[in-house]
């Protein structure tokens, strides 16, 4: 019985009508990685490399990212790896960094906008991002992107780190998760060769909610049929262009979100390595066509009450 499990963690997530969806997983560390193969990942959808600056107190250098980027890349063995460039600011705070301290931290310099004011972070982690990506597939993508000048600034200093190195071309993506830039996303697309939607921020700034805050944070429903709506835009601006969408927020480990999201046309799901077992099975059992008649029906609701309430025609997973 534990050899078929394992046999079936491995099979794809594809529908009864033949529609497959990429299953990746968000971990951080190559040992984690190999854990969330064998979990059945197909790649890793986010790396989040701010624990390389939270595990420490003093700032880690081109050679130790590098060392970090090379390892999880080896562990892949050549399957998809998309690398976020830190993410702090926020609630993702580093003391050591030295960072101003803002009245308000989520609207405040936080992810790509760091970025863009401090080379000293920016660039000794794109030279080890590309030092890497000689050893395999690695796809950078940045976080907290809300405007076009972002991307292309972000572009050009990665032209000019990757030509100093003389390192081949990697595929750019960018966080969805501010509503600027799901609105905006056919613009975007036209810059960047995927998106992954963070839906844990994009409900928090979608409904004006704080995800962290004592008394509100419920109300951070990603199920929300606004945040659904965002996702839908997302979605139909990356297709203008041919891009792939992946969703690495939250809801993707959901089995009602991973549903959702699947039928209103995302290519991958990047999630837990704990849910992975759970989303598959779902996918496994329903056609494309009820997925995408169950997301029709999410878009045209009052709550996310009512979005739960359509859960209900899903087969539920054996556990
Ligand atoms: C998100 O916002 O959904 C996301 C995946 O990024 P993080 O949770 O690291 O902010
Ligand atoms: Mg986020």
């Amino acid at each position: 019985l534990q050899e078929e499990e394992a046999r079936s963690r491995q099979l794809p997530a594809t529908t009864t009508d033949g529609h497959t969806v990429e299953i990746a997983a968000n971990v951080n560390r190559a040992d984690q990685a190999v854990k969330a193969l064998e979990a059945g990942a197909e790649g890793v959808g986010l790396m989040r490399t701010e624990f390389l600056f939270l595990e420490r107190d003093t700032v880690p250098d081109e050679e130790d990212q590098y060392q970090a980027y090379r390892a999880m890349v080896e562990a892949l063995h050549g399957l998809p790896l998309v690398v976020r460039t830190l993410d702090i600011g926020g609630d993702k705070k580093v003391p050591h960094l030295d960072l101003p301290v803002e009245e308000n931290p989520f609207l405040g310099v936080r992810g790509a906008r760091l970025a863009l004011r401090r080379d000293d972070l920016l660039v000794p982690q794109l030279r080890a991002l590309y030092r890497a990506a000689k050893h395999g597939p690695i796809q950078i993508m940045f976080p907290m992107i809300s405007t076009v000048e972002e991307v292309l600034t972000l572009r050009a200093r990665m032209e000019t780190v990757r030509a100093e190195l003389d390192a081949p071309a990697v595929p750019v993506g960018i966080m969805i998760e501010v509503p600027s830039a799901a609105l905006l996303a056919d613009r975007l697309a036209a810059h960047v060769d995927f998106f992954s939607i963070g839906t844990n921020d994009l409900t928090q700034y979608t409904l004006a909610v704080d995800r962290q805050h004592p008394e509100l944070a419920g109300m951070a429903e990603s199920l929300h049929p606004s945040v659904l709506r965002l996702v839908e835009r997302t979605v139909a601006g990356a297709r203008q262009h041919g891009r792939w969408v992946g969703v690495c927020g939250g809801l993707a480990g959901e089995p009602l979100g991973a549903a959702l999201l699947v039928g209103l046309g995302v290519d991958e799901l990047s999630m837990s390595t704990s849910d992975i077992s759970t989303v598959k099975a779902l996918l496994r059992r329903h056609s494309l066509a009820e997925l995408q008649d169950l997301a029709r029906r999410a878009l045209d609701v009052d709550t996310a009450d009512e979005v739960r309430a359509l859960g209900a025609a899903l087969r539920a997973v054996d556990a």
